[in-house]
């Protein structure tokens, strides 16, 4: 990139005239601009009763979705402060996996309190400061909310069911799906921790959703190589290969010339003798099911069909890794090496077809340690947005299960945050005070927020949810069906992991505090 230096106090203009350059107030209300004007965006997606989004690409692909860093990712967004609030959402996602429309729309009520306070002439550093101060006091007010209670199952219910609220979740209701993740993330987790990574989301399209179950173990997109082949195999022996079965078609074409009768033979004799060579050594290392990355050729199949051995060939290298990881299956490259150690094990392997597609369920035993959230619905739109869903619900779940910690949701806990940073704020001298106070007032847009997407007046909801909060303690603007009513979110059931919360906090005002401390834009052509 271009830039101006100064040397021995001569300016030396290192800049090409193609650069465009902002400063001073310029570059930092262009981009706050930016910043607000995507978080608002998300707007209206936030709670229960969050509207979806339908995306349409260049390409006329279409995504409907409700999950904040979803839209953000999809609106493919150029300019770089923006881009900043899609990593707002991004890095929440990553950590705690919910709360990204929240962090965004608190992201870019930062901003918007901060374009405020420098008309009012507060220095860019001073509102860094007083952010930064802010948001330390809102990580103590999250403390002071989380729960007494140990984390025990029906809160966890209540976590995955409060992050499902409000999402597609076709004909299934948040609260029975609530059971099935609970129950995954009980599979995963020991007293230590929990292994996120051992639950899988596969989707299929076809069915209603009331279809959605757990099934103990995993699932491939895979045929049987070979019509013939059992479509089930119990106390399975399972080999997993990167080995080709089949004759190099790069050896026949180069390496045969052939010009007799008996050359020909000769090579088909010879192929002949490999492809039973392959078939015989598969069938007596003792594996009853073989999943290679490579093709099988179809008289090794049939062979291997005949010895009553099921074969998957052409396996996704992510999709041999999961069986090799969830049957405990060491993966072979050369057929030489295959003992019985490489083998996996699982209770039962077996394939149905679902509509066109045929699956390959490997389940029980070793492969148990896995647990998949085998996702029904009608529809690839329907499915999908299960899919983000209960991806969401099973990453608050693993997060409350682990910290123990839960907060009350609704809005409770934003306005228990924002009204201990004004009660400290009066302690503070000079005018980083307004920006403190500015960080409290941006923390509202939550509540606010709630309120305005449940068709209530958010001035009004605010102001009766201060008041509950100061007689109470814990407020929230809870919704229940059609029923919209201040009171403790606990009673209620819905609560969220105060990760989500401190990581909102934290993500929202590192990226606030650095968009609004630039001055200087310079960009290349
Ligand atoms: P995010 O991407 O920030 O997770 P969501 O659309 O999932 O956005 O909304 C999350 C917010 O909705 C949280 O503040 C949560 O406490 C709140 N919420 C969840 N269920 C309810 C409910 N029944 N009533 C009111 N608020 C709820
Ligand atoms: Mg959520």
């Amino acid at each position: 990139m271009a830039q101006q230096r100064r040397m021995g106090g001569q300016p030396m203009f290192i800049l090409s005239e193609d650069s465009q350059r902002t400063q001073g107030r310029d570059a930092q209300s262009s981009n706050i601009m930016a910043g607000k004007a995507v978080a608002e965006s998300v707007r209206t997606t936030l709670g229960p009763r969050g509207m979806d989004k339908m995306l349409v690409d260049s390409g006329g692909d279409v995504v409907i979705t409700n999950d904040g860093a979803t839209i953000l990712n999809e609106m493919d967004i150029e300019h770089p402060a923006a881009q900043m609030i899609v990593e707002v959402a991004d890095s929440q996602e990553e950590e705690v996996g919910d709360g990204t429309t929240t962090a965004a729309v608190l992201a870019g009520n930062l901003l918007g309190e901060a374009e405020d306070l420098i008309e009012q002439d507060v220095h860019a550093t001073t509102i860094v400061e007083g952010y930064h101060e802010a948001a330390e006091i809102a990580l103590e007010a999250i403390a002071e909310q989380v729960n007494e209670a140990d984390v025990d199952d029906e809160i966890l219910r209540q976590v995955a069911e409060s992050s499902m609220t409000g999402k597609g979740t076709g004909g299934l209701t948040a609260e029975s799906l609530a059971e099935t993740v609970v129950e995954a993330i009980r599979h995963v987790a020991t007293d230590d921790d929990v292994a996120r990574d051992n639950v899988t989301v596969h989707t299929q399209v076809g069915a209603s959703s009331n279809a959605t179950e757990l099934v103990p173990g995993i699932i491939v997109d895979e045929e049987p190589a070979h019509d013939g082949m059992p479509s089930e195999v119990e106390d399975a022996s399972i080999a997993v290969l990167d080995v080709e079965l089949d004759v190099r078609t790069g050896d026949v074409d180069a390496e045969y010339a052939i010009d007799s009768i008996d050359q020909l033979n000769a090579a088909i004799d010879a192929e002949e003798g490999e492809l039973q060579g392959y078939a015989e050594t598969v069938a007596d290392s003792g594996a009853d099911v073989v999943f290679t990355t490579e093709d099988v050729a179809d008289r090794v199949a049939t062979a291997l069909a005949n010895e009553g051995i099921l074969v998957f060939e052409g396996l996704g290298d992510s999709d041999a890794r999961q069986v090799a990881s969830a049957t405990g299956a060491r993966r072979v490259g050369d057929l030489e090496d295959l003992e019985t150690d490489d083998f996996g094990s699982a209770d039962r392997i077996h394939t149905e077809a679902f509509g066109g597609d045929d699956l390959a369920f490997v389940e029980g035993g070793a492969a148990a340690e896995t647990v998949t959230v085998f996702v029904r619905g009608g529809t690839e739109h329907v499915v999908d947005e299960l899919e983000r869903a209960i991806g969401d619900a099973l990453d608050v779940v693993a997060t409350a299960l682990e910290s123990g910690e839960v907060v009350p949701g609704a809005g409770a806990t934003e306005i228990a945050i924002a009204d201990k940073i004004r009660e400290e704020a009066a302690g503070i001298e000079g005018r980083k005070q307004l920006a403190v106070t500015a960080f409290a007032d941006a923390v509202d847009i939550v509540p606010r927020t709630l309120a305005s997407n449940t068709g209530r007046d958010p001035i009004d909801a605010l102001v009766d949810l201060r008041a509950a909060h100061e007689s109470e303690g814990r407020a929230g603007l809870i919704t229940n069906g059609d029923e919209v009513t201040i009171d403790d979110p606990f009673e209620h059931g819905v609560v969220d992991p105060a990760d989500v919360k401190r990581e909102a906090v934290e993500s929202a005002t590192e990226a606030a505090t650095m968009i609004v401390r630039i001055d200087d834009v310079i960009a290349a052509e």
